[in-house]
């Protein structure tokens, strides 16, 4: 289920006009069409990779969500409102599951064939994971004062970073199973870092009501 879906003939449902699978709107008479099986990647324009130009992302996701607005629709049919509406609906759901650099390795290993979600499966075969984890976690629960927590989400923030890049490299050596791998960790760095990110919080507003 690779593929841009570029070149899946279709026609538009209002003039019958020959539509591009990948474009929200005929280029003949210009009426909204119903979104087409496509993955995310295609839906907006962009190469299937996870070194995803996010400011190219952006752009594209913006134009189009423009081009979606109910504003636009406001004097239009029931029928092009619904399908502008399920359009709108499927490019929301293709940003957000690209614009997160660990969603967008878990769909990119998804579509190329590796199931990178059952849970801990790779923990269990890389104990060096799985004590590096171990390790991180118990010195965030020892940590009792903000600043060496926020010392630990610093750490755990930059431990990210290299995480993401470290998958780039695996998806541009065509490294599937070292991306697999990265991804895993990369969803134990990510968790990590919203517990050290919550904990501060949970700490900061103990000391202000006990002061
Ligand atoms: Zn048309």
């Amino acid at each position: 289920m690779t593929g841009s879906g570029a070149g899946a003939p279709a026609s538009c449902w209002s003039c019958a006009g020959p539509v591009d699978a990948a474009l929200p709107f005929c280029p003949t008479c210009r009426a909204v069409q119903p979104p087409r099986p496509l993955d995310h990647f295609a839906r907006l324009g962009l190469p299937v990779d996870f070194a995803l130009n996010i400011a190219e992302l952006d752009r594209r996701y913006f134009a189009l969500q423009r081009q979606l607005h109910p504003d636009r629709f406001a004097t239009k049919t029931a029928r092009e409102r619904a399908i502008s509406q399920s359009q709108a609906v499927s490019l929301n759901e293709a940003y957000e599951a690209l614009k997160d650099p660990l969603e967008r390795a878990i769909y990119l290993l998804k579509i190329k064939g590796v199931d990178a979600n059952p849970d801990g499966c790779h923990t269990v075969k890389d104990p060096t994971l799985l004590m590096e984890q171990m390790e991180r976690r118990e010195a965030l629960m020892e940590a009792s004062t903000p600043s060496a927590i926020e010392a630990l989400a610093r750490e755990a923030a930059s431990h990210v970073s290299e995480s993401e890049a470290a998958i780039a490299a695996a998806f541009a050596a065509g490294d599937l199973d070292g991306a697999g791998r990265e991804t895993t960790r990369l969803k134990y760095l990510v968790k990590l870092l919203e517990e050290a990110r919550a904990r501060k919080a949970r700490l900061t507003a103990e000391r202000s009501s006990a002061a």
